[in-house]
């Protein structure tokens, strides 16, 4: 699933693209039900004619301030995003479409259909509902370590939750908790406040080396390559049994609802 590296990478690639100033003159959504905000119609009529202003990222969210009203995007599991010119011919698995005003689009593209698209007044609409974002420079190490240390479920479920610090997800929540030798069952409130400084620092860690990553590794036309938890920017194998690149030991999964975590029983307590 795309998180804050991703997304903060499809952001600068919007940015790149030059789509700031440019004016939505058409809209088409193949797939209804990714339209989470009012009516679909309204959706679809309200973005037509409406200039893009900005390309902001609050977590896994991208919104798009607009001369009127705010375009957010989701890109749930599989969900990227392509600014084609008018000579490219159209990807698979288009699942919406916004013409400009200069003829190129930008394509939501997603093979599983999970991605979200809202037309919001108000950008709180979108985002209302998250926590601080995990690079924003107010999550500070002790900001950070007196939230996660309130908190009496078990570290990876704390970290996953959205709504206490947005834009971690699954996998780079393995890799913080990995780099930070930290087992993903422990319950955030008994983990030192050391510790938790330890897993403050590996998170920015995983996260900016991912940014990277992400930045220097670029599909041909210059996208964001979507991400693939198995390339080489992990420390961690996201396989069971495989050895522990540390110590050796055999590397488990435990389930905490549908998400998979991968830790090695040796290293991480
Ligand atoms: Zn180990």
């Amino acid at each position: 699933m795309p998180e804050l590296p991703e997304v903060e990478n499809i952001r600068r690639y919007l940015l790149r693209s030059r789509i700031v100033g440019r004016r939505i003159v058409k809209a088409s959504v193949e797939w209804p039900r990714m339209v989470k905000s009012a009516d679909f119609e309204g959706f679809v009529t309200g973005v037509i004619g409406r200039r893009i202003a900005g390309v902001d990222r609050h977590g896994k969210y991208l919104s798009l301030p607009l001369d009127t009203g705010w375009l957010g995007l989701h890109m749930g599991m599989t969900g990227s995003v392509r600014v084609a010119a008018p000579v490219d011919p159209p990807e698979r698995f288009i699942r919406a479409e916004f013409r400009l005003d200069d003829d190129r689009r930008i394509e939501l593209i997603d093979p599983r259909k999970w991605a979200s698209l809202w037309l919001a007044g108000d950008p709180s609409e979108i985002t209302g509902g998250l926590g601080p974002d995990a690079t924003d420079p107010a999550v500070t190490r002790a900001v950070f370590t007196r939230t996660v240390k309130r908190r009496t479920a078990p570290i990876k479920q704390v970290l996953l939750d959205q709504a206490t610090i947005a834009g971690i997800g699954n996998i780079y929540a393995d890799e913080a908790l990995f780099i930070a030798r930290i087992d993903p069952r422990r319950r955030a409130a008994t983990i030192s406040e050391a510790r938790l400084g330890d897993l403050y620092e590996a998170i920015h860690t995983s996260l900016n080396h991912a940014l990277r990553h992400i930045e220097e590794h670029p599909m041909s036309d210059g996208r964001p390559y979507v991400v693939d938890a198995y390339d080489d920017r992990m420390r961690l194998p996201r396989r069971e049994g495989s050895p522990c690149p540390r110590c050796s030991k055999q590397l488990r999964r435990h389930a905490f609802g549908n998400r998979s975590s991968y830790y090695c029983p040796g290293c991480q307590r």
